[in-house]
């Protein structure tokens, strides 16, 4: 605690001496002597000679700042699609990124149902993670910083997470079931790793740097390929005893029969993600409602969402049925958790108003009214850059290095 309060301070409020932190802390002088000695010896808090005056008129003070350089912490988002890295220095601000195409799974559909060449073999989880391993370690190299450690990895993953364990208990577009992904990095980089999924993710990063403006208690919708939330309290992911704490994509809806790829029936995903909004706009079609989409060989959630834009009639009921959907998650967070905020993450938040005035409504219609009083729904800031931001964030909220002193009356 003391450590956490020195260092704190340091960060904050630096170029400060032992002397000032002693008199704010009301720590004894020779106790905060020997932690500054112990943070100067692990390199995270730095001398840079005396200060100008001495308020006693004694000898100058030696001034000691904050060494975000010190440190990095690595930020991890594997996506169905892309990964991408990123290395931040300890104070969160990035140094590095590498983005290279996610290898494919052995035997795996592209994700999303599009087409993506079949040149390379599918790699294993184990293959995958080694290549983002060797990637960061690259990244790293080619930064610059000499002695610089890594003090912790954020991973951020597409599906089902178990925090606590570092498990990758489902990602079907990755096709990974029951992968160690903690142990696995946590032994090619010789460091921490804190693994999430894409919604806690985005909503770290979405609270902090973008949308949430630290309001602290937030909800994040995330919708993409799947629907999944992440919720924060007082700024921190709330994971739930098995880490799953949050993924209502997987709430029954009554009367749909559609089945989901966790096992179940009627899944809300089933009905509200980038995959729902596809077959939603083929039934359309098959039953022989015109539209411009029936002139595409294929097409994806993007391409609906265009032709909704250019007024497509079946494109924008299809647009507006999911984000009634849509709604009905937001308001099952509203009620249970009281967010001051909800965001609307994941790759179809850039669809905009055409899902999101739908969304708003149904929220109106479904959420309970004391809790509604005054939250607002907004779209993502950050976009597709949420995951990775919120990767190198939440490494940086579980290294060491981080502390947040909060002074209460
Ligand atoms: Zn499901």
């Amino acid at each position: 605690m003391n450590r956490s309060l020195v260092l704190a301070l340091v960060k904050e409020g630096g170029p400060v001496s032992r002397a000032s932190i002693a008199r704010s802390t009301t720590l004894a002088k020779p106790t905060v002597s020997a932690i500054v000695d112990e943070l100067i010896a692990d390199g995270l808090v730095r001398e840079i000679g005396p200060g100008s005056t001495a308020v006693s008129g004694g000898r100058p003070p030696i001034l000691l700042e904050f060494n975000a350089r010190s440190q990095l912490v690595v930020g991890v988002h594997i996506g169905a699609r892309r990964t991408t890295i990123a290395i931040g220095d300890a104070a969160g601000e990035e140094i590095a990124r590498r983005e290279f195409p996610t290898p494919r799974p052995p035997g795996g559909a592209a994700p999303g149902g599009g087409a993506r060449p079949v040149a390379e073999p599918g790699a294993e989880p184990e293959v995958v993670l080694g290549k983002v391993a060797a990637e960061v370690r690259d990244a790293i190299a080619g930064a610059g910083l000499p002695g610089a450690k890594i003090a912790a990895v954020g991973a951020v993953l597409p599906g089902l997470t178990d925090f606590h364990t570092g498990v990758c208990l489902l990602a079907p577009n990755l096709g990974w079931r029951d992968v160690p992904v903690r142990d696995i990095l946590a032994a090619e980089l010789g460091a921490p790793v804190y693994v999430h999924n894409a919604g806690q993710a985005a909503a770290v990063a979405e609270n902090l740097e973008g949308a949430g403006e630290r309001v602290g208690d937030l909800a994040l919708l995330y919708a993409g390929t799947g629907l999944s939330a992440g919720v924060l309290s007082d700024g921190r992911v709330f994971h739930g005893v098995g880490g799953t704490a949050g993924e209502i994509g997987h709430n029954a809806v009554p009367g749909i029969e559609e089945p989901c790829n966790c096992g179940n029936v009627g899944c809300l995903e089933t009905v509200a993600s980038g995959p729902a909004i596809v077959r939603a706009a083929r039934r359309a079609l098959a039953a022989g409602e015109p539209s411009a989409l029936a002139g595409l060989d294929g097409f994806d959630a993007r391409d609906v969402a265009a032709a909704a834009q250019a007024g497509d009639a079946l494109a924008g009921a299809v647009i507006a049925a999911a984000g009634e959907h849509l709604g009905l998650a937001a308001s099952w967070l509203i009620n249970a958790y009281n967010p001051a905020l909800v965001v609307v993450g994941g790759g179809l938040a850039a669809i905009g108003d055409l899902l999101l005035d739908p969304l708003r409504a149904a929220v109106e219609r479904h959420a309970l009214a004391p809790a509604l009083r005054g939250v607002e729904i907004r779209a993502s800031m950050l976009g597709p850059d949420a995951e990775v931001r919120g990767a190198v964030l939440l490494a940086l909220q579980h290294s060491e290095t981080y502390y947040r002193v909060v002074f209460r009356a």
